[in-house]
């Protein structure tokens, strides 16, 4: 094992609050190359992905600081052989396990063998609704069809699923079909979620950005569907930041709910923080885990609100939104430690809705694809 030890019971370090979630991105590698990726441009090779041990004790540390939900992720985590090992880890440390995939890489034996080992949940991503329009979009050719025999064996099993709906100008006006296919295929819950224009949705935006018309057209099928399918499917409804009034409290506030560690072993706040230049991130090779939460500096760079700027330093909403996304300041202000220019009070507001306008209204240019 190449990782640090936990720290010795007695260590002082500075009180914060517990997290409640892990995202544990096991590998960058996947057979799809969605054009709106989150993961990083700059990815870690397999080379220097965790071992098996190391992810292992990784989970075991994240139970002792008192995190209660893992979500295993990458790329795609099925990539990882030892993806049903790590679960068995997981399930024995007592943390609830999560699965969030393409669905490619997965078989029936695999899924049943998830199960057995006390998996309890999976989040399917589907990027269409039909296999033309899904396979163009996540840059795969079959993908769709894989996905539809995945949640069949997922139901088989009867492993709760959510589905994962990325929306963007090219599916949104299909938004009606995708609840549908979500409760065809058992989902109890649909996350219909407008891209995060993080990552290489930053270097897509102009191809994925949406007009107003298709925004508020999805907003109103949700709000629906929503009335319509009380009982049988939950809908979570992400909204985009480009046509909205206030920011998202982005990971429920810095440093504040959840972590993040990268296939190679870094610790983030938020799965797109490395697109902050200056902050400096610790590795769980270096350092134990529950230190880099309470002491690490990238955490403690905008944790809470005594970091805030004005108008958020005096702004009745601090205490929701804890002033935003850092990523978005960092990509649209060009400093992570501004307001997030989706708030109407930001400086940066107006141009930031500008350039969204004005990129729906173009033809949109071809995707560039993700690619390691
Ligand atoms: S968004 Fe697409 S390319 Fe990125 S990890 Fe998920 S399935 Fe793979
Ligand atoms: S000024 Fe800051 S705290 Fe107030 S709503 Fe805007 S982003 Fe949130």
């Amino acid at each position: 094992m190449t990782i640090a030890t936990p720290i010795p019971e007695g260590t002082r370090v500075r009180r914060v609050p517990v997290p409640m979630a892990m995202l544990a991105e096991l590998t960058y590698r996947c057979p799809l190359k969605c054009p709106y990726c989150s993961n990083p441009l700059e990815m870690a090779k397999r080379s220097e992905e965790l071992s098996t041990e190391d992810w292992a004790e990784v989970l075991r540390q994240a139970a002792k600081m008192g995190v209660l939900h893992v979500h295993f992720s990458g790329g795609e985590p099925a990539a990882r052989r030892d993806l049903e090992e790590l679960v068995s880890v997981a399930v024995e440390a007592g943390l609830y396990t999560n699965l969030i995939t393409s669905g490619v890489g997965l078989t029936e034996a695999r899924v049943k063998d998830l199960s057995a080992r006390g998996l309890d949940h999976v989040q399917l991503s589907v990027q269409g609704t039909d296999a033309a329009t899904a396979d163009l979009i996540g840059g795969y050719r079959g993908g769709f069809e894989q996905k539809m025999k995945v949640a069949g064996w997922i139901a088989a099993e009867g492993i709760p699923l959510t589905v994962n709906a990325v929306m963007h100008r090219r599916n949104l006006d299909r938004t009606a079909e995708t609840i549908d296919l979500a409760v065809k295929l058992g989902a109890r819950r649909i996350e219909v979620a407008h891209t995060q224009i993080h990552g290489w949705a930053y270097v897509n935006r102009a191809a994925l950005m949406p007009t107003r018309e298709q925004v508020d057209a999805c907003t109103v099928i949700v709000e629906e569907a929503r009335e319509r399918l009380k009982g049988i499917l939950v809908i979570d409804y992400v909204p985009p930041d480009h046509h909205a009034r206030y920011p998202k409290a982005c990971m429920g506030g810095w440093g504040r709910v959840g972590l993040n560690v990268t296939p190679s072993g870094k610790v983030l706040p938020c799965h797109a923080a490395e697109s902050i230049p200056h902050l400096v991130f610790d590795n769980v090779k270096d350092k134990p885990l529950a230190w880099i939460w309470a002491e690490g500096a990238a955490f403690n760079a905008y944790r809470g609100t005594d970091w805030m700027p004005e108008p958020c330093r005096s702004c009745e909403r601090k205490e929701a939104d804890f002033g935003g996304c850092r990523c978005q300041a960092m990509a649209y202000a060009g400093d992570a430690g501004l307001t997030d220019p989706a708030c109407i009070k930001s400086p940066h507001h107006a141009r930031m809705q500008e350039m969204a306008l004005t990129e729906a209204a173009d033809v949109p240019p071809d995707y560039v694809y993700r690619t390691m």
